[in-house]
């Protein structure tokens, strides 16, 4: 049987944090599902079909990596799609209390369905998607926490 897993997420936007657990978790998985997560009480900075078009950009040489968006809960994403597993990284022991409640909600909800976590590079455990926003919104230049294939179109977008 094939290992799939779905890391999900809002990508909003995608930094080199998420890349960096993406490429780890490769060898651990047979694919991976990007899965940008649609949540209508949230707010977002860029819309949806930029986010989508970002990580295309970013993982169109990679087969084994696939984006997707959804809604309503991650369990019932990962079993629509076959997936074992989800994926999320952990920068910090605030991400750890979180991710905690979350994935043990997520045991109950669905059995089939364990979290995988890996910890964040401790080089990248700063980076975070917020950060970027707060960076953008405040006139600063994001490009250090942005994947470089990218980053022109994030600054424009804005
Ligand atoms: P969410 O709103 O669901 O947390 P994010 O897009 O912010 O969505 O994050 C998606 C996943 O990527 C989460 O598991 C998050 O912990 C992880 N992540 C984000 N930045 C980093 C980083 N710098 N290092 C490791 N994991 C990260």
């Amino acid at each position: 049987m094939k290992r799939i897993a779905v890391f999900p997420g809002s990508f909003d936007p995608v930094t080199i944090g998420h890349m960096d657990i993406l490429q780890r978790a490769l060898p651990l998985f047979d694919h991976i599902i990007i899965g940008i997560g649609i949540n209508s009480q949230k707010q977002y900075l860029f819309p949806l079909e930029k986010r989508l078009h970002w990580l295309q950009v970013l993982f169109q040489h990679e087969p084994r990596i696939s984006i997707e968006s959804y809604t309503g809960l991650t369990v019932n994403f990962c079993e629509q799609k076959s997936a074992q597993f989800i994926l999320r990284g952990i920068r910090s022991s605030s991400d750890f209390e979180f991710e905690k409640a979350v994935s043990q909600a997520n045991r109950v909800l669905n059995r089939r369905v364990e979290t995988v976590f890996l910890l964040a590079n401790p080089s990248l455990s700063i980076v975070s998607s917020s950060i970027v926003r707060d960076i953008i919104l405040n006139g600063g230049d994001a490009a250090a926490f942005v994947p470089e294939e990218i980053e022109q179109s994030v600054r424009l977008a804005r």
